[in-house]
């Protein structure tokens, strides 16, 4: 118990350590998604297979906790968001490939390691967004639109360097090839209203107050800004923008995702890859992507009514095991650019 304790404190943020014991109706779970998140999902899961769930929470380490733990992890699976940690996990060799129908059929191809070494279980659309009035129609048609001289100052955005930025970028790199993306990343620097800082919600506060007219952002925040009782300034953020869908070429808009995988050393494999399978479903999926206000990935499953009423939008086709390979072409071009500078 005392290791478990002593683990969870390098590890980060702890909930519930491990149960420290092996048994046949068990999965071990690293998570950076929230409880809130995946709590009703896992019991449902727990129902339905009667197998238990014990879940790490953390906020960062997963990568350098796995290394460390080496064939002793005690994680099975892990879950997280973002095409560059599930790929920064699979290069650092300790993911191992799923062969599952199950997972073939419900996931696109797109949104899934082509060995199975993980899988996209939610989708978040990297979008605008945009003053209501300030931001005329059909001014953003295009993410190269935020280049153009009439942008000029009226821009803001997070750091480049931001993992949601580097898959932005690495996706207009396979559509415009390296130099056309560095034009781009020197193009929207060029267009900022002020040196990068924040996150995505900071972007929109600072649209609110006038000091910028677009900005980019992950989807689901609109939704976490329009039903914050906690900050609820930040229903007036939203109120002042509108979400917009820009397209990368004829591709469509950037999409990333949140997935799972299987670690290099799990023990439970079984439960593990039963636990991916049901993340899968029709019903998992509803119940996750309507948490956080996220798209299924699976086609068919319905959108929740909020994130309906943003609109449908084509997602880009850019394969996600694409994006991952110019992760680090994009991490140069941002420091090529200077662009948080
Ligand atoms: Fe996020």
């Amino acid at each position: 118990m005392t290791r478990n304790i002593l683990k969870s404190f390098i590890f980060g943020v702890i909930l519930i350590p491990f149960a420290g014991t092996l048994s046949a109706k068990e999965v071990n779970l690293y998570s950076y998604r929230q409880p809130f998140l995946i709590n009703q999902i896992l019991k449902h899961f727990t129902k339905q297979t009667g197998i238990k769930v014990n879940v790490v929470y953390a906020k960062k380490g997963m990568l350098e906790r796995l290394k460390a733990e080496g064939r002793n992890t005690p994680a099975d699976a892990v879950l997280t968001v973002d095409i560059s940690r599930l790929s920064a996990l699979a290069d650092a060799g300790l993911l191992q490939s799923v062969t599952s129908a199950k997972l073939e059929e419900n996931i696109p191809p797109q949104y899934r390691h082509p060995d199975g070494l993980w899988f996209g279980l939610t989708l978040r659309a990297r979008v605008a967004f945009a003053h209501k009035e300030r931001v005329k129609d059909g001014e953003i048609k295009q993410y190269t639109d935020l280049i153009k001289p009439r942008f000029k100052g009226r821009v803001c955005t997070r750091s480049g360097k931001h993992a949601y930025n580097l898959s932005l970028l690495a996706a207009v790199i396979e559509e415009m090839g390296e130099k056309g993306a560095e034009n781009w990343a020197r193009g929207l620097k060029a267009n900022l209203a002020r040196r990068p800082k924040g996150n995505d919600r900071t972007q929109v506060k600072a649209i609110k107050e006038g000091l910028c007219d677009v900005s980019l952002g992950n989807s689901y925040y609109l939704g976490n800004m329009e039903t914050n009782e906690k900050n609820p300034e930040q229903k007036e953020w939203a109120n002042s923008i509108r979400l917009l869908f820009p397209k990368l070429g004829g591709r469509g808009t950037h999409v990333n995702i949140s997935g799972a995988a299987m670690t290099k050393y799990a023990k439970n494999k079984l439960n593990a890859k039963k636990l991916l399978e049901f993340l899968s479903s029709s019903v998992a999926q509803k119940m996750y992507a309507e948490q956080n206000f996220e798209y299924p990935v699976k086609p068919g499953v319905a959108w929740s009514s909020r994130v309906k009423s943003w609109g449908t939008f084509l997602p880009s086709d850019v394969n996600l095991a694409t994006i991952a390979k110019h992760r680090l072409k994009a991490t140069k071009i941002m420091d090529i650019v200077n662009f948080d500078g």
